[in-house]
């Protein structure tokens, strides 16, 4: 059976995520900021090789260390995909300070903090495959409207770590995905999002499907249509 952990998975993508892993007969290991108010998430089948609910947080460099201490046995996904976008940083004239730090240390450095954690698990796992949930906001040749600072430059951070993560982990058999979900209806994507949380979730896991065992697809940045996106 494999074994998956997914940040950010008491709603949105993260959620479907679990949903569709279960169905599929994995174990899933859901990792969220406030596990008492995850109703949604444990109304889900939990128990032995089911679904687990651990507490997480990306703004403490340390929850991922006490994490991977807490957590039995190989991981076979490790999906950095908690995220957020803050208002505050979207438009020029104000964009610089607190709230764009704190997207930096959520959508870059805590994937890369997470998967500094796991990379053991990962290895000693049958797939070995780490997905980055990043942005088509990211990618700096597709930038033609300006604006998101925060989001745009953190997004193009944890591409630019992806990237790095690619090559140092390529010895140890991991594939390192990042990935455009598509503009999706969620808290985050807003009700005119082009795909609904399935649509996209289940292209993602066809993605990482295919990234089994697949050393080509690491360090690319995919569309969740399967397409390469410029950086
Ligand atoms: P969402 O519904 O807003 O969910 C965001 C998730 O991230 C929530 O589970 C949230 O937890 C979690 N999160 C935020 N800050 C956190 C923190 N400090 N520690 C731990 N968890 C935290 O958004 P979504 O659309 O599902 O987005 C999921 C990912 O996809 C994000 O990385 C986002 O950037 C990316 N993405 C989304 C779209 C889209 O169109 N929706 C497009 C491109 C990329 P709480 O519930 O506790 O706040």
């Amino acid at each position: 059976m494999f074994h998956a952990l997914i940040t950010g998975a008491n709603r949105g993508l993260g959620l479907e995520h679990a949903r569709q892993l279960l169905e599929r007969g994995w174990h899933v290991t859901a990792a969220v900021r406030d596990p008492d108010a995850a109703s949604e998430l444990k109304a889900l089948p939990q128990g032995e090789g089911k679904l687990d609910v651990v507490a997480y947080d990306a703004t403490d460099f340390e929850s991922p260390k006490r994490l991977a201490a807490e957590i039995d046995g190989p991981i076979d996904l490790l999906f950095a995909n908690a995220g957020m976008m803050a208002p505050e940083t979207r438009s020029f004239g104000s964009a610089a300070g607190e709230a764009m730090a704190l997207e930096f240390q959520v959508n870059a450095i805590a994937p890369l903090a997470l998967v500094e954690a796991f990379a053991d698990k990962v290895a000693t796992s049958e797939m070995k495959v780490v997905a980055l949930q990043s942005s088509r906001m990211g990618s700096i040749a597709d930038n033609g409207s300006g604006g998101g600072y925060g989001y745009r430059g953190s997004k193009a951070a944890l591409n630019a770590i992806g990237k790095s993560l690619s090559h140092d982990l390529a010895d140890r058999g991991i594939v390192v995905l990042i990935l455009h979900p598509g503009w999706v209806r969620t808290d985050m994507g807003g009700p005119n999002g082009q795909l609904t949380v399935q649509e996209s979730v289940e292209g993602q896991l066809d993605l990482i499907a295919r990234a089994y065992g697949n050393p080509a697809m690491s360090g690319r940045f995919f569309h969740v249509s399967g397409q390469d996106l410029p950086w």
